[in-house]
C-alpha cells in the first residue's frame, strides 16, 4: 500500500493534523459544495452553513492557532501551521481563506502588544477573539481599493513612494482618535461578515503608498457600511464586499503601525499571506490529485479502467510530482519566514505563493482532464476546485506583479 511520506511532526502536533483532516472532510468541503450553489447573499445568511462551519472552528479553539500562548493561542509552531493549511486547503480553500482571513488582524495586533506592549488591544481585542467559541470576533484585511490593486503591494518599489500614487482612503489623527474616510474595493475577504478589519489606508499622502497606516476598525462603530456581497465564479463560499467609511472615529489605541512602520508591517503581512496561501493551495492541488487517481481507477471505458492507460498515468504522475514539489517548497517558506521572525523571506513567501497556486491550477485542470466530460459538470468536485484555483492567481496579489515584487527584493540585496 503506498502511503504519503511522513510530515515528520510532533505526536501531538500529528493529532492536531488528524483532527483538521476530518473537520475538514466532515464539515468543511460538504459546506463549500453547498455553499457554491447559492447566491453570495444567501451564502452570508445566518443559518446558511457557512456559520455551521465558523462555529465548529472556534468551538475547536483551531481559531486561534497561531495566536501566542501568552494571551491564550496555541501557538503552532510552522511546520504545524503548514499542515493545518494543508488540511483545510484539501477541505474546501475557499472556507480555509475565510477561516484564515477571520485570525489575520487579531494576529497581527498580537505581534504589536507582544513587541510595543498595548494592554487594551489584549484585554479588549485579543483575548476575547481567543476565547471566543462562537464566532463573535471574525476579522478581514481591508488594503484594496476600487482605483488601486496591486500597486498596494508594491512595497520596495520606486512608485510605492511616489506621491502621486498614494491611496484613496484615508487615516487622520484627531485628538488621540484616528478617524478614517473612504473605501476598500468588493474584493475584502470576510468584508460581508467581519466584525473588525486590519485596515491598510493613507495617512502621509507625500509619502506616496509608503505614507500608509494599519488601524484596526471594529466595523460596529458609527459611519462604517458595506457594499452587497460580491458575487464570483469561484471560491464562492468565501464571502467578499466593498467596506465604506465615512468619519469614522477609531480610538488611537487600535492604531497598530504608523507611516514609519508600515512598509515593514505590509512587508510581515504580505509574508504571512503569501505563506499561508502557499499551504492552501498545495492542499487543493492534493486534492485534485487525489479526485483524478480514484476516478481513473474507477472509470471503465473501452473495457479496461482508464488507469491503465499509458497517457493517463503520466497525467497522474506529473499531477503528483507538481502537488510533491508544492508540498515541499510551501512548508520551507513558511518553515524558514518563521525562523526569520516574519521578515527577511517575503521572496520565499511569495516563490511559494505564485508556485503552489500555479501548481494548483495546472493540476486541477489535468484533474479536469482526466474526468473527460464529466469534469465539466456542475456538482462534480474537480469543476470547483478548476474555479477556485483560478482566483488564487489573482487573490493576495496577481502572481505576475508578485513576482516584479519579489524580484526587485532580489535584484536589492540578495547576496550571491
Ligand atoms: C479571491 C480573491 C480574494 C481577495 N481577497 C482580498 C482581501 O482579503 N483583501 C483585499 O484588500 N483584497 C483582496 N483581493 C484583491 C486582490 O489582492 C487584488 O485583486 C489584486 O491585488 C490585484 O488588484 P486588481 O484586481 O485591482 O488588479 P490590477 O492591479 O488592476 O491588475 C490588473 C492586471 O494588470 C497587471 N499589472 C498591474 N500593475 C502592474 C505593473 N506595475 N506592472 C505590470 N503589470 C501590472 C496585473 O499583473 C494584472 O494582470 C482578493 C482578490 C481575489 C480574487
Amino acid at each position: 500500500m503506498y502511503a504519503e511520506i511522513p510530515t515528520g511532526l510532533s505526536e501531538e502536533h500529528e493529532a492536531i493534523r488528524t483532527e483538521v483532516h476530518r473537520f475538514g472532510a466532515d464539515v468543511l468541503r460538504p459546506a463549500s459544495l453547498q455553499l457554491d450553489l447559492l447566491t453570495p447573499g444567501e451564502v452570508v445568511e445566518q443559518g446558511s452553513p457557512l456559520w455551521k462551519v465558523f462555529r465548529a472552528w472556534y468551538e475547536l479553539g483551531s481559531h486561534a492557532s497561531s495566536l501566542p500562548t501568552a494571551y491564550g493561542g496555541l501557538e503552532l509552531d510552522a511546520a504545524a501551521s503548514h499542515a493545518l493549511f494543508v488540511e483545510l486547503g484539501w477541505a474546501a480553500a475557499d472556507l480555509a481563506i475565510s477561516l484564515g482571513v477571520a485570525a489575520m488582524p487579531f494576529q497581527l495586533a498580537a505581534q504589536v502588544a507582544l513587541l510595543a506592549g498595548n494592554d487594551r488591544l489584549v484585554d479588549e481585542l485579543i483575548r476575547p477573539f481567543v476565547e471566543d467559541r462562537e464566532a463573535r470576533y471574525v476579522g478581514c484585511w481591508a488594503i484594496t481599493e476600487p482605483g488601486h490593486g496591486s500597486d498596494t503591494l508594491g512595497v520596495g518599489r520606486a512608485e510605492f513612494h511616489d506621491p502621486a500614487g498614494a491611496g484613496a482612503c484615508r487615516a487622520r489623527r484627531d485628538g488621540g482618535d484616528i478617524v478614517v474616510s473612504g473605501q476598500k474595493s468588493a474584493w475584502v475577504s470576510n468584508g460581508s461578515i467581519a466584525t473588525h478589519a486590519l485596515l491598510f489606508c493613507t495617512m502621509e499622502e507625500s509619502r506616496g503608498m509608503a505614507g500608509g497606516a494599519v488601524v484596526m476598525v471594529p466595523l460596529d462603530l458609527p459611519g462604517v457600511s458595506r457594499g452587497a456581497p460580491l458575487d464570483k465564479h469561484g471560491q464562492r463560499a468565501l464571502n467578499q464586499g466593498e467596506i465604506f467609511f465615512d468619519e469614522v472615529r477609531v480610538p488611537g489605541w487600535c492604531l497598530l503601525a504608523d507611516p514609519d512602520l508600515y512598509p515593514t508591517a505590509l512587508e510581515l503581512t504580505l509574508s504571512h499571506a503569501n505563506s499561508g496561501m502557499g499551504a492552501v493551495f498545495t492542499g487543493l492541488a492534493r486534492a485534485a490529485f487525489e479526485e483524478a487517481l480514484t476516478y481513473a481507477r474507477e472509470r471503465v471505458q473501452g473495457g479496461k479502467p482508464i488507469a491503465e492507460h499509458q497517457l493517463v498515468q503520466s497525467k497522474l504522475f506529473t499531477m503528483f510530482a507538481r502537488y510533491q514539489q508544492a508540498r515541499a517548497l510551501s512548508k520551507a517558506a513558511m518553515v524558514g519566514l518563521s525562523e526569520l521572525g516574519g521578515i527577511g523571506g517575503l521572496a520565499h513567501a511569495i516563490s511559494s505563493k505564485v508556485t503552489c497556486t500555479d501548481t494548483a491550477f495546472a493540476v486541477a485542470s489535468d484533474a479536469v482532464q482526466v474526468y473527460g466530460g464529466t469534469g465539466m459538470v456542475r456538482g462534480i468536485l474537480v469543476e470547483k476546485l478548476l474555479r477556485d484555483a483560478r482566483a488564487s492567481l489573482i487573490e493576495d496579489g496577481v502572481n505576475e506583479f508578485l513576482g516584479l515584487v519579489a524580484a526587485r527584493q532580489l535584484v536589492d540585496s540578495y547576496a550571491c
